[in-house]
Formats: structure tokens, C-alpha cells, sequence
């Protein structure tokens, strides 16, 4: 039976680090990091996120600060908007809340953030110093999932990984992340799934991390006895959410698995604050 992979105990490890630092620095430099949120139009599922966001910023020294532009803020507004923050000294962050209405482009807003200032981490810049294998800033759910492998003290080096979903905030950098530590890394996608092949890929993995949000996709029988199994997928089934492997089966089967929820959404917030340390720390720094 897979011991169960929970976040919030890493999360909170993570957040203890993080309050420490936040304390000295406030101690050495009298500044505290403060995060920039801007959120346009409302939207009832990132009321959710934010609420997260507000609450474990405050509990770690972190200032929080939501600015909101109306519902039908052009593409314009938005950009004088970023630049401004990227302007102002006492921003150390800023967060684009999705979604955007659709008059807005968000790729656009985000390609704008200063690179150090990008929360999310990701800005192109960043997103180049994963593939660089040197990363400050990453994306959150990507160094969530790569947090939950570590914590099982697995030596990467060599071991077969396997990524099913090839998205730009999770699968994509996490594959990349994996590869700096020398795993063998396999990204499965939409196209592995229609050609048929998905389970031959997923059964050889070591590492199994699934982010494509179809629920029940992967089979207990297809988790390799003793894998890691590291759930992102969120699905609502029947009032109950869900993730993408069959959890029941495949916990048989795997050495560790995340339970969802409480697998990596505990963490994504964790790793939005650590970036937000980071981006303090790259403009306050002088070493840096
Ligand atoms: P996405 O929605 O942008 O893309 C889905 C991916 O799944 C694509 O790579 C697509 O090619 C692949 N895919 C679709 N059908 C497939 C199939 N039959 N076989 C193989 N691959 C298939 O991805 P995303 O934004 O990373 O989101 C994925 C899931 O992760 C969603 O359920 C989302 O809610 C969840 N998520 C959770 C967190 C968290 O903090 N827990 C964060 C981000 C995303």
C-alpha cells in the first residue's frame, strides 16, 4: 500500500523557511516583501485562490495587495497597469489573476511583468532559465510537484519519469526540471492518448506526474509497483473532486501517491510566496 503523499506538511516546512527569512530580512534591510495582485473583472473561482493567497501571505510577513480594474478595463489599462508596478521600488512581485476578461490578453500582460518581479514564474525569461537548468523564479505547480518527488528522498538521477500532460505551467517546465536532475523524461500528451500508447508510457514509470484533468484517465493497473505518483488533475465528479488517476488501484500499487485534494494544491500557494521571497531578494540584495 503507497504511502500517502500529502502537501500541506511540506507546505508548511516550506512556509516556516520562508517566515524565518522574511523575519531577518525585516530585521537587516526594515523592508518586508510585498506581493502585487491584479485581478480584472470578478470571477467566483479566483475569489477562491485569492482568499488562499491573502491568508498564507499574512501568515508568513508577506504584504498582500489586491488591485482590481473593472470588468471592461482595456488591453491598455492593463499594460499602463503592470508597468506602473514594475516601476514602483516597493513592489517585489505581481500576480496576473486568471482569468482575464476576453477583451484582455493575458500572455501579453504577463510577457510584460519585470522578469524579477514575475510571481508566477512565467515570464519567458524565466521559463529560459528553466531550460537552462537555473532557475530563481519557476512556476508554481511545477515546483510543487518537483517538491512532493523530493520529498521522498528518490535519487532522480537515471530513474524513468513520466509527464502525461504537456501544458506551459506544469508539464512543459517540469519536464525540463526533471531533466536537470537526470531523469529519463517521457512527456505524454493529447496525441499519446488518441495514438493508444499511454499505458505502455506511464507503465514504465518510476516518477508518474499527471496534470490533464480527465478523471479516472490512468489505470491503478498501469501505476509500475513502487512508483511515485504525483496527482495535479482537479476534477469534479458527482460533488466530490477527483484527480486524474484511479487512486483507489493505484495507491495497491504505487510506493507514494498524493492524495487529491491535499496532494500539490497545498503547495502551489507555498511556491508563490517562495517566488515572492526570491523577487524580494533579487531587487534588495545587493550579492544577488
Ligand atoms: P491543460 O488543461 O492546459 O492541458 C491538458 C494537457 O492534457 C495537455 O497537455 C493535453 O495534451 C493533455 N491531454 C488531454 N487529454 C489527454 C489524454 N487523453 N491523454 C493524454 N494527455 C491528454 O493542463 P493544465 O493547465 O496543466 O491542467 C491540468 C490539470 O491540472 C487540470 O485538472 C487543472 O485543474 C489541474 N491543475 C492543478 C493545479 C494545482 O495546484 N493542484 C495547478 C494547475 C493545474
Amino acid at each position: 500500500m503507497a504511502e500517502l503523499l500529502k502537501g500541506k506538511p511540506i507546505a508548511d516546512k516550506i512556509k516556516e523557511e520562508i517566515k524565518n527569512e522574511v523575519e531577518s530580512l525585516k530585521k537587516d534591510t526594515g523592508l518586508s516583501p510585498r506581493l502585487m495582485a491584479l485581478q480584472i473583472g470578478e470571477n467566483a473561482s479566483s475569489e477562491v485562490y485569492l482568499k488562499a493567497q491573502v491568508n498564507t501571505a499574512q501568515g508568513l510577513g508577506i504584504e498582500y495587495i489586491l488591485k482590481r480594474l473593472p470588468k471592461e478595463a482595456t488591453q491598455k489599462q492593463a499594460e499602463e497597469e503592470i508597468i506602473s508596478l514594475n516601476k514602483d521600488k516597493s513592489v517585489s512581485a505581481v500576480i496576473l489573476q486568471l482569468p482575464v476578461p476576453p477583451q484582455i490578453d493575458a500572455k501579453k500582460l504577463v510577457n510584460l511583468i519585470e522578469p524579477a518581479k514575475d510571481a508566477e514564474g512565467m515570464h519567458p525569461q524565466n521559463l529560459g532559465q528553466v531550460l537552462l537548468g537555473k532557475w530563481k523564479l519557476a512556476p508554481c505547480t511545477a515546483s510543487a510537484c518537483l517538491a512532493l518527488i523530493e520529498s521522498t528522498g528518490v535519487n532522480l538521477y537515471g530513474k524513468e519519469a513520466v509527464i502525461v500532460g504537456h501544458s506551459e505551467i506544469v508539464g512543459k517546465p517540469l519536464s525540463l526540471m526533471l531533466l536537470s536532475k537526470f531523469a529519463t523524461t517521457t512527456v505524454c500528451h493529447i496525441a499519446t492518448g488518441e495514438r493508444g500508447v499511454l499505458p505502455e508510457h506511464v507503465k514504465k514509470a518510476e516518477v508518474l506526474v499527471v496534470a490533464v484533468g480527465k478523471a479516472g484517465l490512468i489505470k491503478g493497473d498501469w501505476v509500475k509497483e513502487g512508483a511515485i505518483v504525483i496527482d495535479v488533475g482537479i476534477n469534479k465528479v458527482a460533488d466530490k473532486i477527483v484527480g486524474d488517476v484511479d487512486f483507489e488501484e493505484a495507491s495497491k500499487r504505487a510506493g507514494f501517491i498524493t492524495p487529491v485534494p491535499g496532494g500539490v494544491g497545498p503547495l502551489t500557494t507555498t511556491m508563490l510566496m517562495k517566488n515572492t521571497l526570491e523577487a524580494f531578494k533579487i531587487h534588495n540584495l545587493k550579492s544577488r
